[in-house]
């Protein structure tokens, strides 16, 4: 059948793929250690689970307006005030599939053929992904690791050209773990407003914040800046709820009217039995966000500590999220623990799978030549036994 020239250029998720190749060798009998996906290891905490038991007995199991319950709207409206002091209305919340589709409804509501939308790389996998689909042309502008992989204001000012759609930000960023300062932010808000130019603050790690480093959402910078800012999160990393699919947009109530819109065609509405579990989530005790956090700090500590073992390798410290993204390249063309010899980090990642069953995701996915992402959202053991691999496989 002929597919679309969309379609045609599409390439699969590469930390989806990077999972499924890993799971591949599981299914052969294979010991993996994997630090593939960035998914939080741990169940959704009960009281979450309970909720969403409750909603199926209750009999929520209907369709419920396109752009999620009233209830869920004003729920995130009080958790965005809770946490920020920014007062939003529901009728500014967009509720979706999964902070994915609410980052595809941003686009498509935003974007299309001609356009620029600037991205910072290293981005996360499906940034490029998804404006692509749209038809616009994502526009990359590269970040130093001694910047701490942060985008500056004069980098962001010298992107925007008069087709200039979009910023897409990430802070704090997967694949890097970069937090950006509020002075930092603040002076990408101010290029923000002298240019126009729309910001999509993807703050779904805003939750995973470690010692040293500060979170502030992107919209707290006075309403001319809110006015032109989109956030985009979701329950999926605070709350370790990434099967159920819910993610949301606060946006100036146009922009949420058109992705509305949008959403109601596309797909009705997100489950039901999800929105009643993301209610729990926002409104219940938030101690299992601080308890999770608590395990990822150790873990982190971990992977900083065996990183640091190893000669070689560079990286900027993850201020937040859960990765650790290192420069590998010095062992590229040269034989490495098996004999192999691989020049760049597909095939670096390739080979430490093959030889050494530790599954990681290539930085080229991320717009990264050299670098390899680590997730850290899995126990302690497992990253011993991944790190013990990995020093054999380099054999420094
Ligand atoms: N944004 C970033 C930066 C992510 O890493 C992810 C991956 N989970 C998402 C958005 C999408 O999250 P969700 O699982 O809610 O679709
Ligand atoms: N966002 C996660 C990751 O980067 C989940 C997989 C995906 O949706 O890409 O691993």
């Amino acid at each position: 059948m002929h597919l679309s020239a969309v379609v045609q250029n599409l390439k699969p998720s590469a930390t989806i793929a990077a999972a499924a190749k890993a799971k591949e060798l599981k299914n052969k009998g294979v010991k993996v250690h994997e630090f593939t996906l960035g998914e939080p290891d741990f169940i959704t905490p009960e009281h979450i689970r309970e909720a969403a038991k409750q909603a199926m007995d209750e009999g929520h199991t209907h369709y419920t307006p396109s752009g999620g319950t009233a209830e869920l709207k004003q729920a995130v409206c009080d958790a965005f005030k809770r946490d920020t002091g920014l007062s939003y209305q529901p009728s500014q919340v967009i509720v979706s599939n999964g902070a994915k589709h609410s980052i595809h409804n941003v686009l498509a509501a935003l974007c299309g053929p001609g356009d620029e939308v600037i991205i910072p790389a290293p981005y996360w996998v499906s940034y490029s992904a998804l404006v692509e689909i749209t038809g616009a042309t994502p526009v990359i502008v590269d970040t130093t690791e001694e910047s701490g992989f942060c985008l500056s204001a004069e980098q962001f000012e010298a992107a925007i050209t008069d087709k200039t759609r979009l910023l897409m930000l990430n802070n704090p960023c997967n694949p890097t773990g970069a937090a950006y300062t509020v002075e930092g932010l603040e002076a990408l808000a101010r290029v923000a407003v002298k240019r126009n130019i729309p910001v999509m603050s993807d703050e779904i790690y805003d939750k995973l914040i470690y010692e040293g480093s500060e979170f502030r959402s992107f919209a707290t910078f006075g309403d001319d800046v809110a006015a032109l800012t989109i956030i985009v999160n979701g329950v999926s990393k605070a709350y370790a709820m990434t099967g159920w699919r819910i993610g949301w947009t606060l946006a100036p109530a146009d922009v949420s009217k058109a992705m509305d819109n949008l959403q109601s065609q596309e797909t009705s509405n997100p489950s039901s039995i999800s929105q009643k579990a993301a209610v729990a989530a926002l409104t219940g005790p938030q101690e299992c966000v601080a308890d999770m956090l608590e395990h990822f700090a150790k873990r982190r500590e971990y992977v900083l500590s065996r990183l640091a073992e190893i000669p070689n390798i560079s990286l900027a410290t993850p201020g937040g999220a859960f990765y650790a993204f290192f420069n590998v390249s010095d062992y590229f063309g040269k034989p490495l623990g098996s004999g192999k010899t691989v020049d760049n980090a597909s095939d670096f990642c390739t080979a430490l799978l093959e030889d050494a069953h530790v599954a990681l995701v290539t930085g080229d996915a991320f717009g990264a030549p050299g670098y390899v992402r680590l997730s850290f959202a899995t126990d302690l053991d497992t990253l011993k036994a991944g790190f013990d691999g990995l020093q054999k496989f380099l054999n420094p």
